[in-house]
């Protein structure tokens, strides 16, 4: 030891009493270590969404009255095209009457620029009305989707969101009228590419007038709802936010690192056509994503309520602005605290706290250099021990992680998302993470004083909030504010007399100066494992041990005199949480797996079969799919590219097959233009119109397909698909230079065949999201030669 080290205990010069002592010195570290534990849970449990309100003025948000609307729309799923949607649409609009609304249903066909080699397009029917304001500068636009995705019943998503906001109308209306008009858009389409808001922003005349959207979305069925995306030039937005919201749960990180990720809702449409906005979404819960689990019974109804929250006191703020002046373009940085306030400033104020946090850490190392109590070597290795924690501790859980993936098979239950089972898994993880770190400060503490070990873990602090400023500014906060509070434990390490500072003391004064970083990291960390799920676990690894270089010192007091005794803590209590993870039930009626299951009826030939994805058929899928069934590409469903399908012969069903009407037919200049009304003579909820030959232009109902620079409008292999289409069908007009035509049309409905028998899933199993279950297909073949209806004056054949 040098002389500079710090004095564990004083003078015991009893033997008997040694052990004891020793004992006793490791005691604050250990408490200071419970109580950061303590604080981190706290700030995690602090974002639990609001209690639910029941008796409230009619003036207010009620979750109970918005859960009356919420039980007429999650009664059955309801994708667009089905005849519950139609139901779902009807009992909005009627609500809305009954308010003294006038609402409108705005039917058009929306068509979607493609999305690889498909081509989106729909019937949509938005519903929109209007509160009048009294001055109106421009209207606030409240948005959100009332078609659900094929089986969900859209209790989340995104029912919860349309029954707040009606909700919040007729709180609006009890009240005096606001400044401002309030646009109520209840868009359609969402699911199947954000067609009834690009309708909306494309087609109805309110669009123009609209000064700010806020949209309201669902991605599990608990948890808060997040502020978790704005529009650029954020600062007058969160201005509203902060000022008119009680209980703010956003920060600026998650709008950054948003940007980056691919996903979608009707908000990127209203930020696409310049409109200025927020949206919210509750993402807890993610198995309830999009599967039959979305429904009233798994709901949160707190949930319900913040969305509530949000709507009616932004529609109060926004509705009294000024809405038409001209606004700042600063962006803000901002966080929440204890999701009950929210802290905000300009990028340009982060800017200058972080030059003055980083000059303050530059002056502490100084501070600590000049007193001899830092060597520059010793910075180099206290900086070195965090990274080699970071890469130990994610190279363990990794293999933990794929240990448990390998051998544990279907218990892990890891495909589930943040499931109670992946929460222990979590805590698990957490756990060696705190054992790896704690190994590497074991071993490297006998050749590196505490006082540079624990300084140089802190210029990680300081390198990644230079990155941050660099690739997230609005993630600055989360390391500025941890590292100036770090520091001012080391301000007081360095300027006081070293017997005025025992290790217990700088121990519990660093404790305190963690709180900061313990509560801003913390959340995230959790937010992080709720967005990405446990097969990413290894990211929450580099922000847990950065929390925990925070707390070096803590360590020291807990290892000085028992060297292996943290790491071997928490090496069992990971154990422990793992096993018990590990002896949940795989699957159970709240962790169900999914399965597939599909009725297909090829009309040219009338052969017809039962087709699943899955690789052999399970206790359920057995009614229809025997044991020996094999797998063979589904040429009924040819943009799969031969992807194999269990497939097991069935009698054909007496279903009527697509019908392709030919209206006209001419050659002008050796193009063709062909025009086909394409129906489902069965009134399916989607028609699949794929193509054999290449298209150089292309109209549906009316509307131009986009053309595209190195490619035709409509190539060979590509398809379009049409979701609702009317009874009478979907008018195409087609040009090309190939004959004949060649297309196939398939229609789809989402339900089995009428006359079939099936038996209900056991409670462990649902029709798996986002695949073909549960639905029938028939698919018909044309091969279209030229057969002119009117030959135009200058045909050439
Ligand atoms: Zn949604």
């Amino acid at each position: 030891m040098t002389n500079n080290d710090l004095i564990v205990t004083s003078g015991a010069s009893l033997p008997a009493f040694l052990k004891w002592r020793r004992l006793v010195a490791v005691l604050p570290g250990f408490l200071a270590l419970v109580f950061s534990a303590f604080l981190a849970l706290l700030s995690i449990w602090s974002l639990s969404p609001p209690e639910i309100v029941t008796n409230v003025p009619p003036g207010e948000f009620s979750s109970a009255r918005a859960r009356d609307y919420l039980k007429a729309i999650a009664v059955k799923p309801h994708p667009i095209g089905s005849p519950a949607h139609a139901e779902v649409r009807d009992y909005i609009f009627a609500e809305l009457v009954k308010m003294g609304l006038e609402p409108q249903v705005q039917q058009t066909t929306a068509v979607k620029t493609r999305t690889g080699s498909s081509l989106r397009a729909a019937t949509v029917q938005n519903i929109v009305a209007k509160l009048q304001g009294t001055a109106n500068t421009r209207a606030v636009l409240l948005v959100a989707h009332y078609d659900a995705a094929p089986y969900s019943l859209g209790a989340s998503d995104d029912g919860a969101a349309i029954a707040s906001l009606l909700e919040t109308l007729r709180a609006l209306k009890a009240n005096a009228p606001l400044k401002n008009d309030v646009i109520f858009l209840a868009t359609d389409g969402e699911e199947i590419g954000l067609l009834g808001a690009s309708a909306f922003v494309q087609q109805h005349p309110w669009a123009k007038d609209v000064g700010v959207v806020l949209n309201f979305e669902a991605r599990g069925d608990h948890g808060p709802s997040i502020m978790f995306q704005t529009t650029d030039g954020n600062g007058w937005l969160i201005d509203e936010l902060a000022e008119n919201v009680s209980r703010p749960v956003a920060n600026s990180l998650s709008t950054d690192i948003y940007k980056l990720l691919p996903n979608d809702t009707d908000f990127t449409v209203f930020q696409q056509a310049g409109m200025k906005g927020l949206n919210f979404a509750y993402i807890e819960g993610v198995g309830a994503y999009h599967s039959s689990l979305d429904n009233m019974a798994n709901l949160d109804e707190r949930s319900l309520q913040h969305h509530g929250i949000y709507a009616l006191a932004l529609a109060r703020g926004f509705g009294s602005s000024n809405l038409s002046g001209p606004v700042s373009r600063n962006e803000a940085v901002y966080f929440d605290l204890f999701g009950r306030t929210l802290i905000h400033y300009s990028r340009t104020t982060a800017l200058v706290l972080s030059i003055l946090v980083a000059l303050i850490t530059v002056g502490v190392i100084v501070l600590g250099l000049r007193r001899g109590l830092l060597t520059l070597s010793g910075q180099a290795w206290g900086f070195l021990t965090l990274l080699l924690s970071m890469i130990g501790a994610t190279l363990l859980v990794m293999l933990v992680y794929w240990t448990l993936a390998k051998f544990a098979g279907p218990r892990t239950s890891f495909r589930q998302g943040d499931t109670w089972t992946n929460q222990l898994y979590l805590i698990g993880f957490v756990l060696l993470t705190v054992a790896a770190t704690a190994i590497f400060y074991s071993l490297l503490r006998k050749k590196v004083s505490i006082d540079n070990l624990a300084t140089g873990a802190l210029i990680w602090f300081l390198l990644l909030l230079i990155v941050s400023h660099i690739y997230f500014p609005g993630g600055s906060y989360l390391l500025a504010w941890p590292l100036l509070s770090a520091l001012i434990a080391w301000i007081l390490r360095f300027t006081l007399p070293a017997d005025k500072l025992s290790l217990t003391k700088l121990c519990l004064i660093s404790t305190v100066c963690a709180a900061p970083g313990i509560i801003l990291i913390s959340p995230l960390i959790y937010s992080t494992f709720v967005a990405v799920g446990i097969s990413q676990t290894s990211l929450v690894v580099v922000p847990v041990t950065l929390l925990l270089g925070l707390l070096i010192i803590n360590f020291e007091l807990m290892t000085t005199n028992f060297r292996w005794l943290l790491p071997a803590a928490a090496t069992l209590a990971a154990v422990c949480f793992i096993v018990v993870a590990l002896l949940q039930p795989a699957y159970s009626q709240r962790q169900p797996r999914g399965n597939e299951l599909f009725y297909v009826l090829n009309a040219d030939t009338g052969k017809a079969v039962w087709a699943s994805g899955a690789a052999r058929p399970d206790e359920w899928t057995s009614q229809f799919l025997s044991k020996d069934v094999t797998a063979a590409p589904l040429n009924d469903l040819p943009w799969l590219k031969g992807a194999q399908f269990l497939q097991q012969p069935a009698p054909a069903a007496s279903l009527a097959a697509p019908e392709i009407k030919v209206l006209d037919d001419q050659v002008q200049d050796q193009t063709r233009r062909i025009h086909l009304r394409v129906s489902s003579a069965r009134e399916a909820a989607m028609l699949f119109i794929y193509s054999d030959t290449e298209i150089s232009e292309a109209s549906v109902n009316g509307q131009q397909l986009p053309k595209r620079q190195d490619a035709p409008v409509w190539g060979k292999g590509e398809m379009l698909v049409y979701s609702a289409p009317p009874r009478e069908g979907v008018e195409l007009i087609l040009k090309t230079k190939s004959e004949p035509l060649i297309v196939k049309v398939v229609d789809r409905s989402f339900e089995f065949p009428a006359n079939v028998i099936v038996k209900a899933r056991p409670n462990y199993i649902v029709p798996a999201p986002n695949s073909f279950s549960d639905s029938t297909i028939i698919s018909k073949s044309f091969s279209l030669p030229f057969t002119p209806a009117t030959v135009s004056g200058n045909t050439s054949h």
